[in-house]
């Protein structure tokens, strides 16, 4: 990945991609301290390529440095320019985007009172998050047996570098265990949300997902529920069981990666007929419009990098 052609946005200067190192004693790499985005760009039929969601994903990061205490160097103009300017510079038609908020090499101490606050945004392309037959048919998917973070363990509005330990064990877990994606639970054992994915659950026409406690605030997960309301789908934010999902007539995950995911099957048990669901396959194809251009509703969702 550090070894490629292109350019990385750099504490306000783009550099040469293999260039974009920092020193081994860098903070963040040691406590994990740090916030990140992951955005997406595609390329529409109307407005050629444009940034989904692009002001959502700024507000985001912004509010994840604001919680965890990190000044940032930059205003959001800058970082939404500087996301639009490495999509563009780096010539690419579709792309996934990482803009980073880290704390520099100047220091050490957990008290982290004189180091630097540093932002990289990097660009590349990545097509599908798991493979299209994924998206068509559904994945299997494993409780894991990680809680999800506690809201006074960790900071769940956050979307900070740290977290994602957790999100890596529970994935890993579910890998070996011959399913594509974990579901993680909250520490009162409800279901919160996927290693990087929002879930939710379909069951007599209406639609349930976790409320916001222990989950992070998807800007999919937003878009879904603009979408239901266009399409008079009724929606509750409720605490779900397992079992709930187990006989749930659908299930699908959202996220930036994993866009609308259905999942045919949670711990060994199918859900549904097994396959994606009528619900789930008409919000995948409004979602895939969406990003697409393919739509009228809501042309702010998509910002222009040329
Ligand atoms: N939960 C977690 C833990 C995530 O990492 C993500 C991906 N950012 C999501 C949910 C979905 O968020 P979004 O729809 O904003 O990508």
């Amino acid at each position: 990945m550090a070894d490629r052609d292109g350019l990385i946005w750099f504490d306000g200067e783009m550099i040469p991609w293999r260039d974009a190192k920092v020193h081994v004693l860098t903070h963040t790499l040691h406590y994990g301290m740090g916030v990140f985005e992951g955005v997406r760009a595609y390329n529409t039929e109307s407005r050629g390529t444009c940034i989904f969601r692009l002001q959502e994903h700024t507000d985001r990061l912004f509010r994840s440095a604001h919680i965890m205490n990190m000044p940032m160097p930059f205003d959001k103009a800058a970082i939404n320019e500087a996301q639009k300017q490495v999509v563009k510079d780096n010539d690419l038609e579709e792309a996934y985007l990482r803009p980073m908020v880290f704390y520099g090499s100047e220091g050490m101490g957990l008290r982290a009172d004189n180091l630097r606050t540093h932002v990289i945004v990097a660009a590349w392309d990545w097509p599908s998050y798991m493979s299209p037959e994924a998206r068509d048919l559904g994945i299997k998917v494993r409780c894991s047996s990680y809680t999800r973070h506690h809201v006074n363990i960790s900071m769940c509005k956050a979307k900070a570098n740290g977290h994602y330990i957790n999100s890596m064990l529970a994935l890993r877990e579910a890998l070996d265990s011959g399913c594509e994606e974990a579901l993680l639970l909250d520490n009162e054992g409800y279901v919160a949300e996927g290693s990087g994915e929002n879930i939710f659950i379909v069951r007599d026409g209406k639609l349930f997902t976790p409320e916001l406690t222990s989950c992070l605030d998807g800007i999919t997960r937003g878009t879904i529920f603009a979408f239901c309301q266009e399409m008079g789908l009724e929606l509750h934010e409720k605490r779900i069981t397992r079992d709930e999902v187990y006989v749930a007539d659908e299930a699908f995950f959202t996220g930036t990666a994993a866009e609308v995911l259905p999942i045919r099957e949670l711990d060994g048990r199918t859900i549904g007929a097994g396959e994606r669901g009528p619900i789930t396959t008409e919000l995948q194809t409004r979602y895939f419009d969406q990003v697409k251009g393919r739509r009228e509703q809501y042309p702010e969702w998509l910002t222009p990098v040329r």
